[in-house]
């Protein structure tokens, strides 16, 4: 819009001279906004309805979580780094080398980015490829590694996160963080991520996490979830 803006000044009310000074001013403010782009951190777009992962997930609780709760998150980060070392940083670098307040929120949008991406209607069922393999080859079964991981879910004292990560050799482990915790900060990869903070079931299960818990697995996309091993 600002771009047309521009070219329409210079076209219409200035003379060659000043369209040049326009599309030199033009040029720079391009270069503005694309910086601007791209410090600015932002929600994951949801690949679905609000109300299409019910009803595991409520319309309600989605509007709230991704909404709300996420919006905070990316908003807060954006305002924090501004005149500190990781303005210009990548997310996962920020995740990585921040603390305090920076951490939490970097934390927040990078781990919420791959909650919600994790999920689909049509979700459910199990790993594909070679998530599969190594799921079976440490968990020895798909059902075995759900138990194990709805159990460290449940051991979150709190608010935080349950994942499935990998080192650097492919094996998997599963990781129990509180608050904005992300693998991450370990050297690891995540591949999933359960949000165990009340926000993200407190409406549709109230204290019942473990119902929560053993909802959600309806929803994973594996499709998603199996191309991040
Ligand atoms: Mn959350």
């Amino acid at each position: 819009m600002k771009v047309g803006h521009y070219v329409l000044i210079g076209l219409f009310s200035m003379g060659f001279i000043s369209c040049t000074s326009s599309q030199s001013k033009n040029n720079e403010n391009n270069t503005n906004s694309k910086n601007n782009i791209e410090m600015k951190f932002e929600k994951v777009a949801l690949p679905y309805a609000t109300n299409a992962l019910e009803p595991v997930i409520s319309k309600q609780t989605m509007e709230l979580h991704y909404g709300k709760h996420h919006q905070a998150y990316v908003d807060n980060l954006n305002k924090l780094v501004v005149g500190t070392k990781f303005e210009n940083a990548d997310l996962e670098t920020i995740v990585k080398e921040s603390d305090e307040a920076i951490f939490n929120n970097a934390g927040q949008t990078l781990n919420h980015n791959l909650y919600f991406t994790s999920f689909s209607p049509d979700g459910g069922g199990e790993p594909k490829g070679k998530l599969a393999e190594a799921i079976n080859s440490k968990f020895e079964s798909f059902e075995k590694f759900k138990e194990e991981f709805n159990a460290a879910g449940m051991g979150v004292f709190g608010s935080g996160w349950v994942w499935l990560a990998k080192d650097a050799n492919g094996n998997l482990s599963i990781e129990k963080e509180s608050n904005a915790g992300n693998p991450m900060t370990k050297g690891l990869i995540p591949i999933l991520g359960l949000d165990v903070w009340e926000h993200s079931y407190y409406l549709d299960y109230q204290n019942r996490r473990a119902d929560h818990l053993k909802e959600v697995w309806k929803i994973i996309d594996w499709n998603v979830v199996s191309e991040r091993y």
